[in-house]
């Protein structure tokens, strides 16, 4: 362990699983000292984030439906009632219809489309916006992105285009919270095989295919992603907000598949 979160109290949001993303950031937090609090999307998972959150020494897990507003306020209420301040949350967060994660992009329906936006969007500045009233002493918000918000990725369709404007909603938050000493970052991370993961059309393939071309020529884990999430949410990060962190062993520099990547 180290002490670059030693006193400092932070929400994570959107733990299912020990596969989580949500997971590696929430233990590197704990092993740098910091005092944690969960919440969790409904009942169903309840019983897996209560264990998780236990072993890291936290007994404050907290129902939040983020596509709804009264869930979101009574998320802050309850957790005003444990904490007066506040010095960073984690959005690990985002849903589509996952047979839209599939096919083409140019058939995405109007419902999924918004459903798509207001949960893997919105919901980050709403979680801001409720965020920033405890962090009176400044603070640091980190959500998670992924490259097709940049390039198009096979599959990743709707969630691609969410994934651009989550990115561009970072960039204007840092700009309206910058002057009360808050961050606001993201993480690209390459891909992992989460629950959310598990949705998208032939992800085994995309898998492979960062392994073999990225430059560090492996997929990333949890735990590289929670690394990256410490210097963001710590000390360490001070100079850094409306950044866009790339976690994702390089990949997203590389242009053209490796000459000596086999083939597929
Ligand atoms: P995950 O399934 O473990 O986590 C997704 C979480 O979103 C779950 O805990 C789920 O309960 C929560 N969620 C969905 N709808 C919600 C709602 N309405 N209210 C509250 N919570 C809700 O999968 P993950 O891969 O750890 O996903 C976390 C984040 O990382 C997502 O934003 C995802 O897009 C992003 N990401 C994932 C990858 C990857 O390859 N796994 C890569 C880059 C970015």
């Amino acid at each position: 362990g180290n002490d670059l979160l030693a006193g400092k109290r932070g929400l994570i949001m959107g733990l299912a699983n020990d596969k989580s993303i949500a997971w590696g950031i929430a233990k590197a937090c704990a092993d740098a000292g910091a005092e944690l609090a969960f919440s969790y999307q409904g009942d169903a998972l309840k019983k897996r984030v209560d264990p998780l959150a236990a072993q890291l020494g936290s007994d404050i897990v907290l129902p939040c439906d983020v596509g709804d507003e009264a869930s979101l306020d009574a998320l802050f209420d309850n957790l005003k009632e444990h904490w007066d301040t506040l010095d960073f949350v984690v959005h690990a967060i985002g849903f589509s219809d996952k047979n839209e994660l599939r096919g083409r992009y140019v058939d995405t329906s109007r419902g999924n489309f918004a459903l798509s936006m207001d949960i893997s969007v919105y919901s980050f500045t709403a979680v801001v916006q409720r965020a920033e009233k405890m962090m009176s002493k400044g603070g640091s918000c980190l959500t998670l992105t992924y490259y097709g918000a940049e390039k198009v990725m096979p599959h990743y369709n709707v969630m691609g285009v969410a994934k651009a404007a989550l990115e561009a909603s970072v960039q204007y938050l840092a700009e309206d919270l910058g002057k009360d000493g808050i961050r606001v970052n993201a993480i690209s991370a390459g891909p992992i095989k989460t629950l959310a993961a598990s949705g998208i059309g032939d992800f085994r393939y995309i898998m492979k295919w960062n392994e073999y071309n990225s430059p560090l020529r492996r997929n990333v884990t949890t735990e590289d992603v929670g690394k990256a999430a410490l210097f963001l949410l710590s000390d360490l990060g001070s100079g850094t907000t409306g950044e866009n962190l790339h976690v994702d062993a390089g990949y997203h520099v590389v242009g053209m598949k490796a000459v000596d990547a086999p083939d597929m």
